[in-house]
């Protein structure tokens, strides 16, 4: 696989997170999803964790401070390693990272010092409706209806912006997150040949 540096961007609900760890499985990919590494910082009641929570619970988006030192620290480890031959992927996975423009800035110059450049961002693309039916049967804690709409609307203010940012910078495909898991992973396949 030539792309090997990844970054899927979408509105909640879109898929990108069971997409997003089945290929960083199929092709040995560093699989970051700040999500999870935020929940898993929450579930272990770290300082980080308990000022995460609330934000969380709410719908909004933790501070790029803090988001951003999770991402760094985790990439420039995968580059510190790699530079010393010691074994493991060569490639990442970024998934519901970057969420606004000051994050896809602070990543481009992270990247830029890493000298790793970004291959692809994909985003997925999905209705309104079908998104809020599949947050709502998902039933995680950030999952009910109003907290739903709150980070749909988060997503449209702050998100959404990147697809121009990316569009213009010609790394970004647009993949229909409709249908069956596998369906949806061969189209996210056939834009990484
Ligand atoms: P997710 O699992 O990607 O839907 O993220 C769940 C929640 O974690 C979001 O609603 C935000 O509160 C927080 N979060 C995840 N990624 C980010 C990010 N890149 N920037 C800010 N907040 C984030």
């Amino acid at each position: 696989m030539t792309k090997q540096r990844l970054l899927f961007v979408g509105p909640p609900g879109a898929g990108k997170g069971t997409q997003a760890q089945q290929l960083a499985l199929r092709h040995n990919l560093l699989h970051l999803s700040t999500g999870d590494l935020l929940r898993a910082e929450v579930s272990a009641a770290t300082e980080l964790g308990l000022e995460a929570a609330a934000v969380m619970a709410r719908g909004e988006l933790v501070s790029d401070a803090l988001v951003l030192a999770i991402v760094r620290s985790r990439l420039e480890q995968q580059s510190a390693s790699l530079s010393r031959g010691e074994p493991g992927p060569s490639g990442w996975l970024l998934d519901g990272f970057p969420r606004n423009l000051a994050q896809a800035e602070a990543l481009e110059a992270l990247l830029s010092d890493l000298d790793q450049p970004i291959d692809l961002v994909v985003l997925m693309e999905l209705d309104d409706d079908l998104l809020m039916q599949r947050l709502l049967s998902r039933g995680r804690a950030d999952d009910n209806a109003e907290v739903i709409r709150h980070r749909l609307e988060v997503y449209r203010q702050q998100t959404a912006p990147l697809i121009a940012y990316y569009r213009q910078r010609q790394l970004l495909q647009a993949v229909d997150a409709e249908g069956s898991i596998e369906a949806i992973a061969e189209r996210i396949e056939r834009l990484l040949a």
